[in-house]
């Protein structure tokens, strides 16, 4: 698909019924910044692994465009857009600043609608597998047996469901002091099944620095599962459901909204866009994603306090490789704060070749698209173990399992690892 000097800045004319709505105009403003370079395709995993321009972002740009101008839309259109891992590692490459993650959440909407209305549904059995990861995800009780009930039965498991269930580990201790300065933490929906000691270690590390760590019990699921898959009203009433359990906290006066699931944390920064139409909600949900903040975000602040911890460790510290989730380094631009963090605190650390690339995780993506996934997380496992690490780390739970799925190394959340090393 070569870019001619006519093409230079796509000009879009919108379906009937995308015209004058929020998603159309958008979805066009986005499309109209695309300049046909390619230079996304370049870095886009699944053209790597593929090599067919639809299943790259200036093709899948361009399948939007047919979508949203109302010309046919087919199965294929669909397949191609759900090969995206929705990693945005093009936005980060992309020169013109396309914001291709929103594009692709307007288009995959579309398509679907307009799929659904022709009469060419998806086949049930994919259907009732985004049911089941919809409302199987998203309530931490239901899942949370489901997931001991899997450690139970996890040597007598297939091995496609086993690498789905971690190892069962206990869940530490939260800490029990209290602090003038209070931030709310994003407990998550499956984290705390998955790998129970990550929310207390974040507690701890913060503890020792004098921030007290709050959880809003009536918090939930980010709205991330919903939302991207194929259910966006019910995740936007995960996020509206997110703000009135954390408004009491905010007006109380907590400094910030910490995040230690990169995935959760780019689409919280996002409330205040998908909810800008809201009359209701546009203004705390503005408000919400302000007050975000990743975790390794925060950290830089207590620098000196970190470093004299640390020095009354024991040494010798461990060789991590890191592994830095796509919605960390490209959801949320935030890079290179964990390498300096925890060089700081006298641990060797190893970013791989092309770490820029997608472990192959992304979200649910593992499940539905197992055959890429695993491809990536092997391509991604080969790079990590060439650095000789004794540990890798990375920021997102989904990354976490599914890296661990595929090695002997332990795979851990690098807060688990700094809470760890200070005394
Ligand atoms: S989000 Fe990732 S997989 Fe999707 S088009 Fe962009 S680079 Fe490719
Ligand atoms: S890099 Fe940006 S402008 Fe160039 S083709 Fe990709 S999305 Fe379009």
């Amino acid at each position: 698909m070569a870019a001619g000097p006519d093409e230079a800045i796509m000009q879009t004319t919108l379906a009937d019924f995308l015209r004058d709505t929020p998603d159309g105009e958008e979805a066009k403003a986005i499309i109209g910044k695309c300049v046909h370079c390619g230079f996304c395709t370049a870095t886009c995993p699944t053209y790597q692994l593929l090599g067919d321009e639809l299943d790259g972002p200036r093709g899948r740009i361009y399948l939007m465009k047919q979508a949203v101008e109302g010309n046919p839309v087919t199965d294929s259109t669909r397949m191609h857009l759900d090969r995206c891992l929705t990693c945005r590692n093009c936005e980060s490459t992309c020169p013109s600043g396309v914001r291709y993650g929103r594009l692709v959440d307007i288009g995959r909407q579309v398509v679907e609608d307009r799929l659904d209305s022709q009469g060419m549904r998806r086949p049930l059995r994919q259907r009732l597998t985004r049911w089941a990861l919809r409302e199987g995800l998203t309530r931490p009780r239901l899942f949370g047996a489901a997931m001991r009930a899997g450690q139970l039965a996890r040597p007598l498991l297939p091995p496609v469901l086993r690498n789905k269930v971690p190892v069962s580990r206990p869940a530490s201790a939260w800490p029990q002091r209290e602090h003038a300065r209070k931030m709310l933490l994003l407990a998550g929906c499956v984290q705390p099944s998955m790998s129970p000691d990550i929310n207390p270690a974040t507690a701890r590390v913060l503890d020792r620095l004098g921030v007290q760590l709050v959880v809003a019990r009536e918090a939930g699921c980010c709205g991330a599962i919903r939302y991207h898959n194929g259910d966006q009203p019910g995740g936007l009433d995960d996020m509206r459901r997110n703000i009135d359990a954390w408004w009491p906290h905010v007006e109380a006066g907590v400094e910030a909204i910490v995040m230690n699931a990169s995935g959760c944390g780019a689409l919280v920064r996002e409330y205040g866009h998908l909810l800008r139409n809201d009359p209701v909600y546009a203004q705390r949900a503005a408000r919400i994603s302000a007050l975000t903040r990743d975790v390794s975000e925060l950290l830089p602040e207590f620098d000196a306090q970190l470093r004299t911890l640390a020095e009354a460790a024991p040494e010798p510290r461990e060789r991590v490789a890191w592994h830095p989730p796509c919605t960390l380094q490209h959801g949320q631009q935030i890079r290179g704060k964990v390498e300096s963090l925890l060089t700081a605190l006298g641990v060797e650390v190893k970013l791989c070749a092309d770490s820029h690339l997608c472990c192959g995780s992304a979200g649910t993506y593992s499940v539905l698209q197992p055959e890429l996934a695993y491809r990536l997380r092997d391509n991604k496992l080969a790079n990590l173990q060439a650095t000789q690490p004794d540990t890798i780390v990375s920021a997102n739970i989904g990354c976490i399992t599914h890296l661990q799925s595929g090695t002997q190394t332990p795979v851990l959340h690098w807060i688990e690892l700094v809470d760890r090393i200070l005394p």
